[in-house]
């Protein structure tokens, strides 16, 4: 292998050490790595093939990591102007957040966390090979260095965790579209934008609406029907979307973009099919993800893509040609980093662990997730419609409760953010088959909860479990 200018960083291998490898990963990021590692873990030669100079992928590059912090900020920002003074300090009403040089300290620790990725490759034995990786065969990658030149890998199981990318309309469906960022570039911004416009009403949309909305700046939400994330359970919809339109987000309900006008990075121009012409210094699309997949050679080898070009999986993460798998993004199924980690280590305790773990697979039900909104929404398990549609109406219990957190207690009441916990009950021995909450520490009290539906908890567990008090998550064992 060539060494790294870097001294800190670990060896990038920039060929092949071994005819034939036992495992070799495409991609990088949170499945990857997660599959690569187990995989050396029992003692097996490994490559993964990573296109980019940093080992994580979305999830710490430009995803969870960075966004959380940003929501982090957003957060403080929040506290600062909107309940410090209910507490009774003075003085920091008009803190301000300065992204510019907030931005520079956490791409530092995004490289950090590059570095611990590398180092653990490094130590563990996986081998990080710098290019992009293209299947040529069913058991042989090519590797195409950043420099243009290639080498073949061989091994004859080959998983493929190349994760997606942002989406952005055509220039043809939405003349003007390219003026637009998308999620990436939200992380590329050097400042502040004065005015944003953000296009979707999924994850993305509401976590950064949020983040620029609390951190000030004019924030406008167009989303194409009349409530946000409209796959989550109707109480979150209606709980949430309200909330947003009142701290001051711009919501443009039913509204499609038509065409932009501007200059990239100058001021924008933002037609809508209502007539508006919103006026913004950013336009962020966030309308989705696609999967990865263009020029990795799949079609050419027979693996089969479903309409939208994700990988088609078995429940064992088998593609439809033997010998390669996919985990993660690419498999379009609960885009998130712990869903990738997992099926990965458990795809390679079936490929190369003990005979014990010769049936290892994930399994994608009861799936918990958090939105980083203000306030943050856990979910776990079946929404309202989904649990009557299975059960029907009559075996269907819900509880629910809608309060005020006591942190607020001492807030001015226009900030007084809102709580809204649900349970879904199904059958005569009253099942959890869902859990929605939103609500101050959401994100933090779903976890436990998750635990208990994936165990099969029935409501009379959780009224036989103690409270915690003071806390909002308390309310979840007291329903009535
Ligand atoms: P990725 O992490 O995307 O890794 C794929 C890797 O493959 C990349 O490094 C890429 O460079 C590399 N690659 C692609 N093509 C090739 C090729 N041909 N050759 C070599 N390398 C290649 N999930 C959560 O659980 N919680 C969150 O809070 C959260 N927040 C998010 C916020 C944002 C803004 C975004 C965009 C996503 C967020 N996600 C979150 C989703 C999460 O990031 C992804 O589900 C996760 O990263 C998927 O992991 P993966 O391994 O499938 O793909
Ligand atoms: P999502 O699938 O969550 O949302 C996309 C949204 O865009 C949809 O809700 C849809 O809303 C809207 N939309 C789709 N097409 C169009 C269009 N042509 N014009 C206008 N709006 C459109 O995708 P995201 O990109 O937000 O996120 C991708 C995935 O990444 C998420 O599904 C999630 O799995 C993961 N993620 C996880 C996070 C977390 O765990 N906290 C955070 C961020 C991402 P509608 O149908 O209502 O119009």
């Amino acid at each position: 292998f060539s060494g790294t200018a870097n001294r800190e960083m670990p060896p990038i291998y920039d060929k092949p050490t071994t005819e034939k490898y036992d495992y070799i990963v495409i991609g990088g990021g949170s499945g990857g790595s997660g599959t690569a590692r187990r995989a050396v873990s029992y003692g097996k030669k490994v490559a993964v093939v990573e296109a980019t100079p940093y080992l994580g992928g979305t999830c710490v590059n430009v995803g969870c990591v960075p966004k959380k912090i940003m929501w982090h900020a957003a957060d403080l920002q929040d506290k600062i102007t909107n309940h410090a003074h209910g507490y009774k300090f003075t003085g920091i009403e008009n803190a301000k957040f300065d992204w510019a040089s907030f931005k520079p300290q956490r791409d530092a620790y995004i490289r950090r966390l590059n570095g611990i990725y590398a180092n653990n490759f490094d130590k563990e034995g996986v081998e990080f090979h710098r290019g992009f990786g293209r299947l040529v065969a069913r058991d042989k990658v090519e590797v195409t260095k950043p420099d243009g030149q290639t080498y073949v890998l061989t091994a004859d199981n080959i998983c493929i965790a190349v994760g997606g990318q942002p989406t952005i309309p055509s220039e043809e469906e939405i003349p003007g579209a390219s003026l637009g960022i998308d999620s990436d570039g939200f992380f590329d911004l050097p400042e502040q934008p004065r005015r944003v416009a953000i296009v979707g009403a999924g994850y993305i949309a509401i976590e950064l609406a949020g983040i620029f909305n609390a951190l000030g700046t004019e924030t406008h939400l167009l989303i194409r029907g009349d409530t946000v994330l409209r796959t989550f359970d109707p109480t979150i919809q209606e709980a949430l979307t309200p909330w947003m339109e009142k701290t001051g987000v711009h919501l443009h309900k039913r509204t499609h973009v038509t065409k932009v006008e501007g200059e990239k990075g100058g001021p924008l121009t933002v037609h809508t099919d209502n007539g508006e012409k919103v006026e913004v210094d950013v336009l962020l699309w966030a309308i989705g993800r696609h999967a990865s997949t263009k020029g990795l050679g799949l079609e050419e080898l027979g693996v089969k893509l479903d309409k939208k070009g994700d990988v088609v999986v078995d429940e064992y993460q088998n593609s439809s040609v033997p010998g390669i798998t996919a985990i993660g993004d690419v498999q379009g199924k609960w885009l998130l980093t712990p869903v990738a980690i997992a099926a990965g280590r458990r795809l390679s305790n079936r490929l190369f662990g003990p005979e014990k773990f010769k049936n290892d697979k994930l399994s994608y039900e009861d799936i918990p997730t958090v939105v980083f909104s203000h306030p943050t929404i856990g979910t776990v398990g079946l929404t309202e419609p989904e649990a009557r549609a299975k059960y029907g109406d009559d075996a269907i219990k819900i509880y629910k409760s809608s309060f005020r957190a006591l942190y607020f207690s001492m807030v001015d009441e226009e900030h007084k953010e809102p709580t809204v916990y649900k349970l879904i009950c199904a059958g005569p021995e009253e099942r959890v088959v869902g859990v929605h909450i939103i609500g101050l520490g959401s994100d933090e009290v779903m976890q436990g909860f998750a635990v208990a539906v994936k165990m099969g908890a029935r409501k009379q567990d959780l009224d036989d479990t103690v409270a915690i008090h003071p806390t909002s998550g308390e309310e979840l064992v007291t329903l009535r």
